[in-house]
């Protein structure tokens, strides 16, 4: 087992996660599904043109929570990490977008605001702001070995070789203790874990998936219940991975799109009317705008915020994107 030392700009970066006062923590969890399903994409495309890179079974990204050792793992069977690649992607920050952030991020928080996590792919080392540490167990289709790479965040990680028989990547947080500001339990109960891949990552492209248990009532032998509950345990697939504006406009009934908007809006009203346009060409873009039938009860009220909620390659970005839209 090797100890290296975090690179001085990386543990700039995770000096900032680990003593964030960021308020949407949650997020961890889109970044590290956005990283799965790139790494999915590339071995996809590698796929087309090299056998080793061949997947024989299907794409997918699981998540599984542990209440004992108050881990969240997320696995996915993605390209995977060469010894070299896990030092230069976790051990360093090479990307110049990253050191942009930091940039941002100090500034922002001197003036007490952090507001910008949500915004920029801060990727992996979020993981370091609800978390105390991280492993991630990796291994590339081009390695016979995998690699093991252990991290508290703060000065060093270390790395060593393991056996790892599937081509991939495994990532477990372990959940730092609950605090008086922060409830750290709350990110392995199933309905959070739903909720955030429901609001960040329902339009990923592969299924992500996690083992969910219901009760449901047993029947006697003439299908009638019998007042006794069994627990059932299944894989489900938690996002619903097409957004409806990637689709053709030709394809989408009116109905699906009221259908749509009610869900996503809380409304019980159809919009009056809807716009969807596909825009190719400098900027290329996707949308669909409603206009509800109610006026927003707040809509001349100083606190009313307008904006568009903005998503980049099917992962939620924000919320109420005001620059999209004019003020009339
Ligand atoms: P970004 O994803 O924006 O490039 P990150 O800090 O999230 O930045 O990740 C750094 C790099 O680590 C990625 O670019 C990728 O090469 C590698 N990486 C992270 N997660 C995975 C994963 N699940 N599988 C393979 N490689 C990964």
């Amino acid at each position: 087992m090797e100890v290296k030392k975090f690179q001085t700009e990386t543990k700039r970066l995770l000096d900032l996660m680990i003593n964030s006062i960021y308020t949407h923590k949650e997020i961890f969890i889109r970044e590290l599904i956005s990283n799965a399903s790139d790494a999915i994409d590339k071995r996809h495309y590698l796929s087309l043109t090299s056998e080793a890179y061949h997947n024989a079974g299907e794409y997918e990204i699981l998540i599984d929570t542990n209440f004992d050792d108050r881990t969240i793992t997320i696995t996915d069977n993605g390209i995977g990490m060469t010894y070299d690649e896990v030092v230069n992607n976790l051990g360093t920050i090479a990307k110049s977008g990253s050191k942009e952030f930091i940039k941002q991020l100090s500034e922002e928080q001197n003036k007490g605001e952090v507001d910008i996590i949500g915004q920029f792919g801060v990727g992996f080392y979020s993981a370091f702001m609800v978390s105390d540490k991280v492993v991630v167990e990796t291994r590339n289709a081009l390695s016979d070995k995998g690699y093991r790479f252990t991290s508290d965040g703060l000065e060093e990680y270390s790395i060593e070789e393991i056996e790892k028989p599937l081509i991939g990547t495994k990532i477990i947080v372990y959940l730092r203790d609950n605090s008086e500001e922060e409830n750290y339990d709350k990110y392995l109960e199933e309905y959070e874990i739903k909720r955030l891949v429901r609001k960040y990552s329902d339009y990923i492209r592969y299924p992500i998936r996690m083992n969910i248990t219901n009760s449901e009532p047993i029947l006697d032998s003439e299908g009638k219940p019998t007042g006794n509950y069994s627990e059932v345990t299944e894989l489900q697939t938690l996002n619903s991975m097409i957004p409806i504006w990637k689709k053709n406009k030709s394809e989408v009934s009116e109905e699906e799109l009221n259908e749509f908007y009610k869900s996503k809006f809380n409304d019980y009203e159809n919009p009056i009317i809807n716009v969807f346009t596909s825009v190719e060409g400098n900027v290329t873009y996707n949308a669909i705008c409603y206009i509800p039938s109610h006026a927003p009860y707040d809509l001349y009220s100083d606190t009313y915020e307008k904006g568009l909620q903005l998503y980049t390659k099917g992962v939620f970005i924000l919320d109420k994107c005001k620059e999209l839209i004019p003020n009339y």
